[in-house]
């Protein structure tokens, strides 16, 4: 433990700064090539082998299209006997995402993506950061070594952060603390968001199945009209959130489609819905499931049609480590970003299943909206200098975890 009560030397810090910097040209050349050539979740074998290649270990293992590639403490581990710096210290585990998205790239960039797949949430960017990251640790070395989590399937079901989560060869390496960071639109470019408590929402799928009774359009007293009963019931659930949960709790009851019918002159025999429920509570979110089932069953009713709910539990809510966030807010400020970032949503990210095992901390890097559109957006493209932002904040929660790992 130094002076100042920081366990990793700003000394050391500044080396492993000036070894990033000297990645980026390499960095940026990277992120070009993994933008032009996006993988889709479930398909990222390609994506993964590169970032592996670069990070220095073409041997990792694999969890199913994914990798985990150890880079060790190195020499310089400071105030540590070498053994220390070796395979059975804690880890710290740093995450990057290696799926696109199924668009149409409309970034004119050129060297954008031509396959219909496009990085148009970042990934491009945390995984440059990364590679930027973990060089520079393998050349300067660090306190404690790095687990470099590859995860595919961050947009996609399964999830692929649950396969990691449970793989034994996550179980086979020690880790002490997992980090990430996702890039937001809703923050100046330069600023990272770094707050302890919850960030981001649990996220759970819903289908209700409304049953009626099939008729002919002019003859509606024959049947039993599902249809009116799936509009009863999205007007229904509109309560709930209002009306059932603390309203200083933020949470979300949204329905993302109706299927119904195929005449327009025909009651159909069933109608489905299908949304998200989001919470930043286990008890709203058990209250959201709860109420949610017992509104579309009973509206169904008064309507003389019969509701089943079928709700998927998606992923936990995404709560960072308090004291990881604050001691990484030091190393931010130290690394010239500005830690004053304001950003906690409704949306959810599959970081969250490290986040209920491990001490964590997700951080948001902004991209400024007014200079490019937000995530998901057919436009969406981060200036390159955004790798530097989350190669150095990958770099402060590593120091941040370091640091929390030392103790008082
Ligand atoms: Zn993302």
């Amino acid at each position: 433990m130094t002076a100042n009560g920081l366990t990793a030397d700003p000394e050391l810090a500044s080396r492993l700064l000036a070894a990033i910097e000297a990645e980026l040209p390499a960095a940026t050349e990277l992120r070009h090539q993994i933008h032009r050539e996006p993988d889709l979740g479930g398909h990222e074998e390609r994506t993964a082998t590169r970032i592996a290649e670069a990070l220095g270990d073409p041997g990792a293992p694999w969890v199913t299209q994914g990798r985990l590639v150890r880079i060790p403490a190195g020499a310089s581990a400071y105030g540590d006997s070498a053994s220390d710096g070796g395979p059975a210290r804690a880890h710290v585990a740093v995450r990057t995402e290696l799926d696109a998205l199924p668009l149409t790239e409309e970034t004119g960039a050129p060297w954008a993506s031509v396959n219909g797949a496009m990085h148009a949430c970042g990934h491009d960017v945390h995984m440059a950061g990364l590679v930027a990251f973990g060089r520079a640790l393998r050349a300067v070395g660090g306190p404690r070594p790095v687990l470099a989590v590859l995860q595919p399937r961050e947009e996609s079901s399964p999830s692929g952060a649950l396969d990691v989560v449970s793989s034994p060869e996550l179980a086979a390496v020690p880790v002490g603390a997992f980090v990430a960071v996702h890039m937001h639109a809703s923050l100046r470019p330069g600023t990272i968001a770094v707050q302890g408590g919850p960030v981001n929402a649990s996220s759970d799928d819903v289908t209700i199945t409304i049953e009626g009774r099939p008729a002919h359009a002019a003859y509606p007293h024959m049947g039993r009209d599902p249809i009116v009963a799936a509009a009863g019931t999205v007007m229904a659930l509109q309560h709930l959130v209002s009306r059932r949960i603390d309203p200083m709790h933020p949470s979300v009851v949204t329905v993302g489609t109706v299927q119904a019918g195929t005449a327009h002159n025909q009651i159909p025999g069933s109608a489905v819905l299908t949304g998200t429920l989001r919470a930043f509570d286990e008890a709203d979110r058990d209250l959201l499931h709860a109420t949610v089932t017992e509104t579309a069953e009973l509206t169904a009713r008064s309507y003389g049609c019969r509701a089943t709910v079928d709700i998927v539990r998606g992923e936990p809510v995404l709560r960072n480590d308090p004291q990881l966030a604050r001691m990484t807010a030091t190393w931010l400020a130290r690394l010239g970003l500005d830690p004053h970032g304001d950003m906690r949503s409704c949306g959810a990210d599959d970081f969250s299943y490290y986040n209920a095992k491990y001490p964590s901390l997700m951080c948001f890097a902004g991209t400024g909206e007014d200079v490019v559109p937000g995530l998901h957006h057919p436009a969406f493209l981060p200036p390159d200098e955004a790798i530097f932002d989350v190669a150095r904040a990958m770099l402060a929660g590593y120091l941040g975890a370091c640091d929390l790992l030392a103790g008082p």
